[in-house]
């Protein structure tokens, strides 16, 4: 089987640290566990290509070039979540097309798999409208695209959970094997030839909203 090249986008970077907490910056929970999730894909013989492998500010029109100019078969955005209301804990994901939300099923069922003390507070549309919610990731994109949230920094138990090595390699684990069984599906399948053929017309448009 070819290798699937698969795009891995750890949010924030740099001078943009996305949510704090206790001293503790998403944008290195998010690169610390995406730099572990291309590992796995990698053992999984994956073809992975990283949006930053370090601590550097790349702009979301950049990440966006660079998922049009690598056409991947899919991209997985890493970011941590954070509220107000410090009770909420759990891990979400989030699409805006029918190809994500197929990927970001698969996500959701593999990464509640790895790890008791994690819930799934489900898979969750993001729509286009107001523009001030829509995110960029997710709607400027061509390549089926999710945005894993993967714990709340703003519960403290979540933020401990997170800080913890192997807490981050299950999350990772869970990640990789659920984009592994999206881009490969099962090959007992039966192949439907009708459906091969729609395939191809429907992923030609370059446009996935
Ligand atoms: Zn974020």
């Amino acid at each position: 089987m070819e290798p699937k090249r698969i795009l891995i986008d750890p949010g924030h970077g740099g001078r943009k640290p996305g949510a704090v907490r206790k001293g503790v910056l998403e944008k290195d929970l998010n690169l610390s566990i995406a730099l572990k999730v291309r590992d796995f894909l990698i053992n999984m013989d994956a073809e992975v290509r990283m949006v930053r492998t370090s601590d550097v500010d790349i702009p979301l029109r950049t990440r966006v070039k660079i998922e049009k100019a690598l056409r991947p078969e899919c991209i997985v955005s890493i970011h941590c979540n954070a509220v107000k209301n410090p009770k909420v804990r759990g891990y979400e994901v989030l699409y805006c097309s029918d190809e994500g939300q197929e990927l970001s099923e698969f996500l959701d069922m593999y990464i509640g798999g790895g790890n008791e003390e994690l819930k799934s507070r489900g898979i969750k549309y993001n729509p286009p409208e107001p523009r001030s919610n829509r995110l960029m990731i997710l709607h400027d994109t061509v390549s089926p695209a999710v945005i894993v949230e993967c714990e709340f920094m703003s519960n403290s138990a979540g933020l401990k959970w997170l800080l913890n090595e192997e807490n981050q390699d299950s999350m990772a684990l869970g990640i990789a094997r659920g984009i592994n069984s999206y881009v490969n599906p099962v090959a007992e399948e039966p192949v439907n030839e009708e459906q091969e053929k729609e395939k191809e017309e429907t992923s030609d448009g370059g446009n996935s909203d």
